[in-house]
């Protein structure tokens, strides 16, 4: 866990241009609970091509040297997924604009072929159905209705179609995003959304 918080101050620290600080609180957990290969913003240096250079030696986080990059995911669990074909985008807030991705809080995870994205999209579902503090219904229902779905997903016990139950995680996100009142809520299906669209899970695109 300590050493998870110091690589989160140091992607934050590097993107800053700044001394590492305190991780934001959003930030610690996000590693912690998702567990999967982090690389350092300092192997990233200002892009994401530069996390193909992954960890450098025993015990660095991420994927070790030279092994093929399957998907980083900017932003942490509140964040988005880049294919293996955008590693050279540009770690600017401009960039990410205008290339429809985000930097979130920062925090980089380069993840290799061991990685079980279906897995992992549950493993953020579940953080944000626990972390929803209950406040407001779209995000305290919202975040229970998107785990159920990708449950049923995974299980191949669907309500209708595969493309039903993937209808309403869309519905559930944008509700979500447009309704909720603080930001966890309001980016609580962002990753689920991206990994869907990025990679075509659940048979969500053709040919992938
Ligand atoms: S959006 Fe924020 S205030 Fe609303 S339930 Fe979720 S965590 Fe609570």
């Amino acid at each position: 866990m300590k050493t998870k918080i110091v690589c989160a101050t140091a992607v934050i620290a590097v993107l800053a241009g700044a001394a590492p600080g305190n991780p934001t609180r959003f930030g610690a957990f996000a590693l912690d609970l998702l567990g999967v290969g982090v690389a350092t913003a300092a192997a990233a240096k200002t892009s994401a091509a530069g996390a193909e250079t992954g960890g450098s030696q025993k015990g660095d986080f991420g994927p070790p040297r030279g092994a093929p990059i399957k998907a980083v995911l900017l932003g942490g669990a509140a964040g988005g997924f880049l294919g293996p074909d955008r590693l050279d985008v540009r770690l600017t807030f401009e960039d990410a604009r205008v290339g429809g991705y985000t930097l979130g809080s920062g925090v980089i995870m380069v993840l290799d072929a061991s990685v079980d994205l279906v897995d992992l999209c549950l493993r953020i579902a579940r953080f944000f159905r626990d972390e929803s503090c209950g406040q407001c219904v779209p995000c305290r229902v919202g975040t229970v209705r998107q785990e159920e779905a990708l449950h049923r997903l995974v299980a191949g016990r669907t309500i209708g179609t595969a493309a039903d139950e993937l209808g309403l995680l869309e519905d559930v996100a944008a509700v979500m995003r447009d309704a909720s009142i603080c930001g966890l809520g309001q980016t609580a299906a962002s990753a689920v959304q991206s990994a869907i669209g990025t990679f075509g899970l659940f048979g969500s695109r053709e040919g992938t």
